[in-house]
């Protein structure tokens, strides 16, 4: 049998001891749990490579993708693209990565101290009151941000069936919407790319549970009639839910708790450095106002005096929505880039985002259609609509761009847009770099007029050229 542990616990009720089943393994001869045939009598014949060339294989192998580590990487709707190293160390210490999901409370005190008080910054930062941890991305927070929805309008004894979503928004939106059983409604944008208080009007009934509102927009403009259009979405008797994918531009600046929100996600991994994408998981905590939190899901990170507990005793619950606590190493390292930047840092960060966009906007205005100018937050979206007439369509510029070593934007997004680039250089990119990207943009706009062919032909540097990505979706492989 296998040796068990036992740790015993101080506390103010007295001692309390715990047994932790032993990983010891057993040592055994192979030959005592292999069958016979399946058992090497010869070592294997490995490579011989030495240090040198096993770390150029590498080295190389790593940069046959483009990624932050490279250059820019300037993806509108992202967001951050800053992921700092010292993250990766903190939630790498061995108090926090062997930690076990089934351990007893008692022994988790630290882990659960890092995710309440996380969750608190980030009720401070978004003037909200409460806060789940649990959601594993921003697409999951908006699911669990429409469930609560129902269940508030269902404790109250009403039956609506409706979300108000603006056409300029993400596409897990309606998704979010529709699976959490609502209608998803569509209202368009005015000719500033805003949503019209005045239009919204007629959207309003007894059908509409809640308006589902991204600010900034994915245009990257602030709704500058969000308090309105809250107050008459509450008027009507419906909730206001923020997709907050874009608070990297409004942090330290403003509060989506002041302007009317009831509820909204944030994206850790876009706005706390958390890594994105193939780099993830991912983590979407969802803030609420008072009014939500009995229905928030279970667990519930709880606090008494110096002890942190996860609370179950909530009736009203939506239940589960994930297997134990989401991804917690996620929260480790939002946690650290928040005490890292501190107030003062987090207002920098957003600001920062808005002068780099801006700046780099101002440098790319003359070259390409700005198709709703002003003042941007952290992004904005270009047209390449004019180029067409030259054969020239956004993805070839998207492609273009890797042979000048950077990532492309993210094109043909949003939707209102024709032929749409969305550049985010994000607050971390230094005034060369940003010059250095407008240079290679103008360079391609000189080669449109030039030598469209050799546009449409890129890109050439790339190990892989064009893929043909309707096959690619129609016949996938996952195996190569
Ligand atoms: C990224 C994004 C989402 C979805 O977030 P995920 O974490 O990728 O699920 C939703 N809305 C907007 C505006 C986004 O940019």
């Amino acid at each position: 049998m296998r040796s068990r542990k036992t740790i015993f616990e101080e506390s103010r009720e007295g001692r309390r001891a715990y047994t932790l089943p032993s990983l010891d393994v057993p040592a055994a001869s192979p030959d005592a749990v292999l069958p016979p045939g399946l058992i090497r009598r010869e070592a294997p014949e490995l490579p011989e490579v030495s240090e040198p060339d096993i770390a150029r294989h590498f080295v190389n192998l790593s940069v046959l993708n483009h990624h932050v580590d490279r250059d820019l990487y300037p993806l509108g709707s992202c967001t951050m693209k800053y992921n700092p190293k010292v993250g990766e160390d903190v939630a790498n210490l061995r108090g926090f990565s062997e930690l076990h999901p089934l351990l007893p409370e008692g022994l988790v005190q630290g882990a659960l101290r890092l995710t309440y008080e996380l969750g608190r910054t980030l009720c401070e930062i978004t003037g909200m009151d409460d806060v789940t941890m649990v959601p594993a991305a921003g697409a999951h927070g908006e699911l669990t941000g429409m469930l609560l929805v129902r269940a508030y309008h269902e404790d109250r004894g009403s039956r609506r069936t409706k979300v108000l979503i603006p056409d300029s928004s993400h596409g897990t939106n309606p998704a979010s919407v529709e699976i959490a059983g609502y209608e998803a409604v569509e209202i368009r944008s005015d000719s500033r790319g805003r949503i019209d208080a005045d239009s919204l009007k007629s959207h309003l009934s007894e059908d509409v549970a809640a308006i589902m509102v991204t600010n900034p927009n994915t245009l990257g403009l602030f709704e500058t009639e969000i308090c309105k259009i809250a107050g008459l979405v509450h008027d009507a008797g419906g909730l206001v839910y923020m997709d907050g994918a874009n608070m990297n531009a409004l942090l330290g600046i403003s509060r989506p708790g002041d302007f009317g929100i009831d509820i909204a996600h944030l994206n850790l991994h876009k706005t706390f450095s958390t890594p994105h994408g193939g780099g993830g998981p991912g983590s979407g905590p969802l803030v609420v106002k008072e009014e939500l939190t009995p229905y928030l899901p279970v667990p519930v990170v709880g606090r008494e005096g110096d002890t942190y507990r996860f609370v179950y005793d909530t009736p009203k619950s939506i239940g589960r929505i994930h297997t134990f606590y989401g991804n917690f190493s996620v929260l480790i390292k939002a946690y650290c880039y928040v005490l890292m930047c501190g107030a003062h840092g987090l207002r920098e960060a957003a600001e920062s985002a808005i002068i780099n966009a801006n700046y780099l906007l101002s440098k790319l205005r003359d070259g390409f259609m700005v198709p709703y100018d002003g003042v941007c937050k952290h992004e904005f979206v270009l047209s390449g609509k004019d180029k067409l007439k030259a054969g020239v369509r956004t993805a070839d510029i998207a492609k273009r761009l890797m042979d000048y070593g950077f990532h492309p934007p993210t094109v043909y997004f949003p939707l209102i847009v024709e032929e749409a680039l969305m550049i985010e250089p994000t607050e971390t990119e230094s005034r060369e770099t940003l010059d250095r990207f407008a240079e290679a943009l103008g360079r391609i706009n000189a080669e449109i007029e030039a030598d469209p062919e050799k546009v449409k032909g890129a890109p050439y540097s790339t190990p892989v050229r064009r893929v043909d990505e309707a096959m690619a979706a129609r016949k996938i492989d996952v195996a190569e």
